[in-house]
């Protein structure tokens, strides 16, 4: 076999990518992992600054429950998750209030929820389900949960969806002890003892195929294989950043109707804990902070609870980092400090003297996510299956927006995908 010709390769080296090449090479297949960025990981970047007083996690930061793959290979990996606690608060306007939970009274809703037969967009819900006085609080964190949390627009996710992902979801939430970059590490170690090239800073431009024989061009050089792995982010496909030769208009096509959430994400260091001073939380306790929403330009922030750190996370999803989306990292940041400052009783000028270090991850201008994570839109599943479907046996493609399960927009589901993609090629073969 020539120096670049492998049984398979696979473009994109995040969770699902290192998965599927790690179940690839262990059953002897030569294979290459083509990855547009110097770095592995994707979507799961945790960075160290010596700034800040814990690992900077840039994408993803929860495990959101007992999720099976998830904790098989942080056990394997010897890396441990620590459980996140603490209290939801609530800013509107001068008011600060604590939730109960992420949705309020959700059993109220649940039995809306129970009221729709056929699959509708949330907003549509909201607007024969949910109308009157008193869903007003249903409506204001139902929104807030979907534009939020599922970095989303109501006016596209599925509600058949999202009471399912409701009702199957963990109140447990973890977080990885040394960030996601535990877990990406452990996974990147695996393929490369088991002899799997890496081929990092090459992002791919064109594949040629014909059934069983596949011509990878990538920015450095080219690549052959007889079968292909494509793991980009929905929103990479939908780009169609990467041609294929001959063209495979119906996938492109259902491709780009799956929903796919602009994120932004904000992590602020600073001198100390302000928010656990009573002067600039009109007299309340927010010793336990963990998350707080408000309608403030970047509306939902958390701190590193129960870790003792002076950091707050800012969160765009959905609309909200639509609208920031193209402004520079120095104006995002004077939003989330505008933003901060009219959450807390605390001015700009005050917060700019207490911050001592600054991340702006805009996912949605990354060329190879081109946005955070999916969310199901109506009909969802039956498009995603569309698009997981081989062609010729010849192209595959996983990640986390074509997984089919309730983990929806988690590592969990590029784990899971990647790895039952890997079988379906190894049976194919
Ligand atoms: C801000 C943010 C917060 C998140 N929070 C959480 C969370 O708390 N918990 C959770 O479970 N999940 C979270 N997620 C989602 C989670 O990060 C993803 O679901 C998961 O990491 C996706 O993995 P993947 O392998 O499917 O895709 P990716 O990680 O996107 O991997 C695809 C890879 O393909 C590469 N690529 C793109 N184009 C090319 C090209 N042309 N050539 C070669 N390579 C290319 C990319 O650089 C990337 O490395 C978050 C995501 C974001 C953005």
């Amino acid at each position: 076999m020539q120096e670049n010709s492998f049984d398979t390769i696979v473009i994109g080296a995040g969770a699902a990518g290192l998965m599927a090449a790690w179940e690839l090479a262990q059953t002897g297949r030569k294979t290459a992992v083509i990855e547009a960025k110097d770095h592995v990981g994707g979507r799961a970047h945790t960075i160290t600054d010596k700034n800040f007083e814990l690992p900077v996690e840039l994408g993803a930061e929860f495990v959101h429950g007992d999720l099976e793959l998830t904790k098989l290979l942080l056990k394997k990996a010897g890396v441990e998750q620590y459980t996140v606690k603490g209290d939801i608060w609530q800013n509107e306007g001068d008011e600060l209030d604590k939730q109960s939970d992420f949705i309020e009274d959700y059993s109220a809703l649940n039995k809306k929820f129970k009221e729709i037969k056929e699959d509708i967009t949330v907003a549509e819900f909201i607007e024969k389900h949910l109308q009157g006085k008193e869903f007003e609080e249903a409506r204001f964190t139902l929104k807030n949960y979907v534009e939020g949390y599922y970095a989303a627009d109501t006016h596209k996710v599925s509600t058949l969806a999202l009471k399912e992902e409701l009702n199957s979801s963990s109140d447990k939430q973890y977080r990885v002890e040394g960030g996601y970059a535990k877990l990406v590490e452990y996974l990147h170690r695996q393929c490369k003892e088991r002899g799997v090239q890496f081929f990092l800073s090459n992002p791919v431009k064109e594949i040629k195929w014909k059934e069983d024989a596949v011509e990878v061009i990538a920015e450095q050089n080219s690549f052959i294989s007889s079968k292909i792995l494509v793991t980009v982010s929905v929103g990479v496909l939908q780009s169609e950043a990467i041609r294929f030769s001959p063209a495979i208009p119906e996938k492109m096509d259902t491709a780009k109707k799956l929903g796919f959430g602009p994120v932004i994400k904000t992590v602020l260091q600073f001198d100390e804990a302000f928010w656990k001073k009573k002067e600039f939380t009109q007299q309340k306790n927010l010793d336990k902070l963990s998350f707080i929403f408000s309608k403030t330009v970047i509306p939902t922030w958390w701190t590193c609870y129960p870790k003792n750190a002076a950091i707050l996370t800012g969160w765009s999803g959905g609309p909200h980092a639509e609208e920031i989306k193209d402004l520079s990292n120095e104006e995002i940041l004077q939003k989330a400090l505008e933003s901060l400052s009219e959450i807390f009783n605390v001015s700009v000028n005050l917060l700019q003297l207490k911050l001592k270090g600054w991340h702006i991850a805009n996912w949605v201008t990354d060329p190879f996510s081109c946005g955070g994570y999916s969310c199901e839109v109506v009909n969802g599943k039956e498009l995603k299956e569309v698009v997981r479907q081989p062609i010729d046996n010849t192209i595959f493609f996983a990640g986390e927006g074509l997984y089919d399960g309730p983990e929806i927009g988690t590592v969990e589901a590029a784990l899971y995908s990647g790895r039952e993609t890997a079988h379906r090629i190894i049976a194919s073969s």
